[in-house]
């Protein structure tokens, strides 16, 4: 056990000197707050750090750093505290809580935006937004962009304008010594080619730096939904709708029970549905045009597609995942949608039980797959489609069955798999997160944690060893 974990930093006096230095707070295990900021989104993990250092900014996120290391303490990073696996708490160890560092700053002229570590997603687009321009980004507005950044990014406008780390110009990061760095293209470009998708794995990314593309801010986007015994034939339509659909058109698969939201007709709630989700990133009336036919395919229940902010479209997957239900998933890539593929898709649809069950099927390609698979260490950018299985009841109860079902639905898709996602990814040990990369990226990743992160000071990430 470290010294901090018996007490030493306080006794020692570690303590004392973090908190002469520290902006922030710093809150223990008898501090008022202190259930409130070791809770991640994941209602599942319950981890007790003995310290949670509240950073407001660089020079807290190199003091943590600093006594972290001089205690030898393991020490868990948050951002926005989304991670499916909770990799972003510990217990006994020290929580650096980026959550504080919320600075924006939208140069319109330059078309560029800066934001700090612990800004959400809908925090970004608000201001962004202000004046008609996005970064590519995911789609929960709740979600932390640090780690979704760091990953890789997938999200509604992606096919248009890349993943998130295809708009990111430079970082500036604290390593595990407690130095600041920055990466670009013209400086520290291996770490920055690393960032770009190998996580936490090489030192705290306190600041982003994208570029801005214009977007909306009105959008053709929105749900329509068949009941789920007509998958195979919308599934079937659907393959060959998007077969040679243009950028601007990203789509989800949603497969679920239809939730009580006030959009949802009182004798729809509960009954089984899929959706196909569609967001057009361009001018409207092309929008209407792309996606009439999938209005006009078959008899769907309900059709939610329609002009909008693109603000609101962003909120509409907010209240399927709410902070504290207990929630597990599987992913995976598959290459195409084939006949097998689809009816696996029907088959293992039917058996969801929760109402907070769901699967998520997205449409890769565009411009993800138009750069270069090695320019950044995400790996995936031929994936011709990603699947997010998420298992996930509102209480303990129920949890066992909806983590089986995931397993089994993601069991059975097991011979399309190509690769997955690692932003997807629970904590499912090395030889899955070599697979995530693949075995050159993984090799070269392992380079990179060697010469930043020599000791594995941060492992809680789908850590990549430096041995
Ligand atoms: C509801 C929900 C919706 C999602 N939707 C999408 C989506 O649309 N697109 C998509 O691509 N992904 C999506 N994801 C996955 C998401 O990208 C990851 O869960 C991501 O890790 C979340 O980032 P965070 O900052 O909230 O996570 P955290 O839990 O805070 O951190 C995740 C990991 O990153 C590390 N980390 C966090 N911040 C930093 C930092 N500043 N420097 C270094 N390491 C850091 C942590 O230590 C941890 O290992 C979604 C996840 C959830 C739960």
């Amino acid at each position: 056990m470290s010294s901090l974990a018996q007490g030493a930093i306080v006794d020692g006096g570690a303590f004392e000197q973090l908190q002469s230095s520290f902006r922030g707070e710093l809150v223990r295990p008898d501090d008022t707050g202190y259930d409130e900021h070791r809770k991640v989104w994941n209602g599942s993990i319950d981890r007790r750090p003995v310290l949670i250092a509240r950073c407001t900014g660089v020079a807290d996120v190199r003091a943590a750093v600093h006594v972290a290391r001089e205690q030898d303490l393991l020490v868990a990073v948050r951002g926005g505290g989304h991670s499916f696996p909770g990799l972003s708490v510990c217990d006994d160890g020290m929580l650096i809580d980026l959550g504080p560092m919320k600075g924006i700053r939208v140069d319109p002229g330059a078309g560029t935006v800066r934001a700090q570590a612990g800004v959400l997603l809908g925090e970004l687009d608000r201001e962004t937004q202000g004046f008609g321009l996005v970064v590519p980004a995911g789609i929960v507005t709740h979600t932390g962009l640090a780690g979704l950044t760091l990953g890789g990014g997938i999200g509604w406008v992606m096919r248009k304008y890349g993943l998130t780390i295809d708009q990111l110009q430079s970082v500036d990061l604290v390593t595990a010594d407690g130095d600041f760095v920055k990466a670009s293209e013209d400086e520290n470009a291996d770490l920055f080619w690393g960032v770009r998708g190998g996580g936490g794995n090489f030192g705290i990314v306190t600041n982003f730096e994208f570029r801005l593309n214009p977007l909306g801010p009105d959008v053709v986007a929105g749900p329509v939904f068949w009941p789920m015994e007509d998958a195979p034939q919308v599934l079937r339509f659907y393959r060959d709708w998007i077969a040679d659909c243009p950028d601007e058109l990203m789509t989800i698969v949603v497969q679920r029970r239809a939730p009580a939201l006030p959009t949802m007709p009182p004798d729809l709630v509960g009954k089984l549905v899929v959706a196909v989700v569609a967001c057009y990133a361009g001018p409207v009336e092309d929008g209407e045009r792309v996606v009439r036919p999938l209005k006009n395919f078959g008899s769907p229940v309900l059709d939610l597609c329609q002009p909008k902010p693109y603000l609101a479209h962003q909120q509409m997957f907010d209240p399927s995942f709410r902070h504290g239900w207990s929630y597990y998933v599987r992913s995976c890539d598959v290459a195409v949608l084939d006949d097998e593929v689809i009816d696996i898709v029907a088959e293992h649809g039917k058996r969801i039980v929760s109402p907070i069950s769901s699967i998520a099927l997205w449409q890769m390609g565009g411009a993800v797959a138009r750069v270069e698979e090695g320019a950044t260490a995400f790996n995936g950018r031929h994936a011709g489609f990603t699947f997010n299985i998420n298992g996930n009841s509102q209480t303990t109860d129920g949890f066992d069955r909806e983590r089986q079902w995931a397993r089994e639905y993601w069991s059975a898709l097991a011979p399309h798999h190509t690769s997955v996602y690692m932003n997807f990814l629970m904590e499912e040990g090395e030889e899955r997160v070599r697979q995530a990369y693949g075995a050159e990226k993984y090799d070269r990743l392992k380079t990179l944690k060697r010469k930043y992160d020599p000791t594995n000071f941060f492992r809680l990430n789908q850590n990549i060893t430096p041995d």
